[in-house]
C-alpha cells in the first residue's frame, strides 16, 4: 500500500507543517502534552482495523485474541497506577467518560452540583450547552470572591439545600489542591455520589504529588492526554470493583460502539511509562516549572489568580496590564508561544474575549525545560504583553523563543 506522502500529499503536507509548528513554538496550553514515539507507534498501528465490541474475554466479534491481551494490560496498569479496584479504558474521550458516569448513576432530571465554567469547571460538569446541563438539573458552585478558591463550607450549605444526587468535583482551570476527603464527606452526608474528574491533574495524582480521590470518591474519571501524557482518550476508575462494573454497560453499549483498540494500546503504553520512576521525576519538574513560571510572572507585574499555583497550571489576570485574554493569546501566537485565553473567577468580559490567560507547564517540561528556562519563558511573555504595539519587542521575543526551541529539539 502507498505511503501517506504518495497516497495523499495534501494531508501529508499538513502533518509535516504541524510537526514543524510543534517543534518551533512553545506549548503552554495546560491541557496539552507531547507523547513518546512509543505511544504514537501504538496508536498508528494495525489495531485501528479491529472491531472489538464488548470487553476482554466477552467480545461480540471473532479474532480478538490479541486486542484482549492489550486491553487487559491497559486495565491492569490503570488499576495499579491509581490504586483502583476497577478501570474502564474504553471511553473515547474525557467527555465520554463523564457522560457514561452520568447515565450510569443518574436519571434525566436528577439534581447535580458541578463547578461553574467561569470559575474553572468543565463543560461536561453541567454547562447548559452540554448534555450534562440539558438532561440534568444543575446547581453550580463556584469559588469564594476573596480567596478565589472553593469554599467548602459554602459548598456544603448549598448541597444541604439542593440535595443533589451527585456532586462533580474537578476542573479545567483551578490551580489549587482539591480536598477530596471533605468533598466526599459533604456528598455522602447528603446522600449524593461523589464523582471526581481528574483530567488535568491525573499525572500528578498518579505520581503521588496531588492527593488521590480514588479512596474517597465513588467514581473517578480522567482524560489520558494531559499531565498523564498518553493518547487522546478517557478512563473511568473506582476503588470498588463491584460498584465499578455498572460503568462497563454504560460505556458499551450505553454510549459507545466499538472501542478504539489502537488508542487503548497507546493508553497501555502511556500507563506503562507512568509506572516507571522517571515519570515521578517528570511530574516533580512540572510542579517546579509551573511555580517558577507563576513566580516570575508575578515579579514581572502580573496578577496570578489565587496568588500562585499548587499544580501544573495557572490563570493570569491580565486586567492590570490593560489587555484582554484574546489580545494576549493573539500577541503570543505572533511570537511563537501557544496559550489559551480563559475566563477568570467573576469574569467581567465575555468568554470569547476574557480577562485571563491559562498557562501550563506539562508540554514544555516534556521537552526538557527546567526552572531557568521557565524564567526566560515568563520574561518573554512579559516583554510581549508589556509592549503590544512594539515590533522590535516582538522581533526580540521571536528570537528568544527560537533559541529555546533549538535548545530542546522535539521528535528528532
Ligand atoms: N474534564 C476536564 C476537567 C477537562 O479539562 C476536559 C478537557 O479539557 C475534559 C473533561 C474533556 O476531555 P475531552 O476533550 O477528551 O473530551
Amino acid at each position: 500500500m502507498d505511503s501517506l506522502a504518495k497516497a495523499d500529499p495534501e494531508i501529508k503536507e499538513q502533518l509535516d507543517n504541524e510537526l514543524k509548528r510543534q517543534q518551533s513554538k512553545l506549548e503552554l496550553i495546560a491541557s496539552e502534552n507531547i507523547v513518546s514515539k512509543a505511544v504514537m507507534e501504538a496508536q498508528g498501528s494495525v489495531l485501528t482495523n479491529k472491531y472489538a465490541e464488548g470487553y476482554p474475554g466477552k467480545r461480540y466479534y471473532g479474532g480478538c485474541e490479541c486486542v484482549d491481551v492489550v486491553e487487559q494490560i491497559a486495565i491492569d496498569r490503570a488499576k495499579k497506577l491509581f490504586g483502583a479496584g476497577y478501570a474502564n479504558v474504553q471511553p473515547h474521550s474525557g467527555a465520554q467518560a463523564n457522560m457514561a458516569v452520568f447515565f450510569a448513576l443518574l436519571q434525566p432530571g436528577d439534581t447535580v452540583m458541578g463547578m461553574n465554567l467561569t470559575d474553572g469547571g468543565h463543560l461536561t460538569h453541567g454547562s447548559p450547552v452540554n448534555m450534562s446541563g440539558k438532561y440534568f438539573k444543575i446547581v453550580p458552585y463556584g469559588v469564594d470572591k476573596e480567596t478565589e478558591q472553593i469554599d467548602y463550607d459554602a459548598l456544603e450549605k448549598q448541597a444541604q439545600e439542593c440535595k443533589p444526587k451527585m456532586i462533580v468535583a474537578g476542573a479545567s482551570a483551578y490551580a489549587r489542591i482539591l480536598d477530596f476527603p471533605r468533598l466526599a464527606d459533604i456528598a455522602h452526608k447528603v446522600g449524593a455520589y461523589l464523582m471526581v474528574d481528574i483530567a488535568h491533574i491525573a499525572g500528578l495524582v498518579a505520581a503521588g504529588l496531588h492527593p488521590s480521590p480514588v479512596p474517597y470518591a465513588d467514581v473517578v474519571t480522567t482524560t489520558t492526554h494531559k499531565t498523564l501524557r498518553g493518547p487522546r482518550g478517557g478512563l473511568i476508575l473506582c476503588k470498588d470493583e463491584e460498584f465499578g462494573k455498572q460503568f462497563n454497560k454504560s460505556v458499551f453499549p450505553g454510549i459507545q460502539g466499538g472501542p478504539l483498540m489502537h488508542v487503548i494500546a497507546a493508553k497501555a503504553v502511556a500507563l506503562g511509562e507512568a509506572l516507571k520512576p522517571e515519570f515521578k521525576e517528570y511530574q516533580q519538574q512540572i510542579l517546579k516549572n509551573a511555580k517558577v513560571l507563576a513566580d516570575t510572572l508575578m515579579k514581572d507585574g502580573f496578577r496570578i489568580v489565587t496568588g500562585g499555583t499548587d499544580n501544573h497550571l495557572m490563570l493570569v489576570d491580565l486586567r492590570s496590564k490593560n489587555i484582554t485574554g484574546k489580545e494576549a493569546q493573539n500577541l503570543l501566537d505572533e511570537v511563537g508561544i501557544t496559550a489559551n485565553r480563559n475566563t477568570i473567577p467573576f469574569e467581567p468580559l465575555s468568554p470569547f474575549v476574557t480577562s485571563g490567560l491559562r498557562l501550563g507547564s506539562p508540554a514544555l517540561t516534556t521537552r526538557g525545560f527546567k526552572e531557568d528556562d521557565m524564567k526566560e519563558v515568563a520574561d518573554i511573555i512579559a516583554l510581549v504583553l508589556d509592549n503590544p504595539t512594539k515590533e522590535e519587542a516582538k522581533a526580540e521575543a521571536r528570537k528568544r523563543v527560537e533559541a529555546l526551541c533549538k535548545k530542546y529539539p522535539l521528535y528528532e
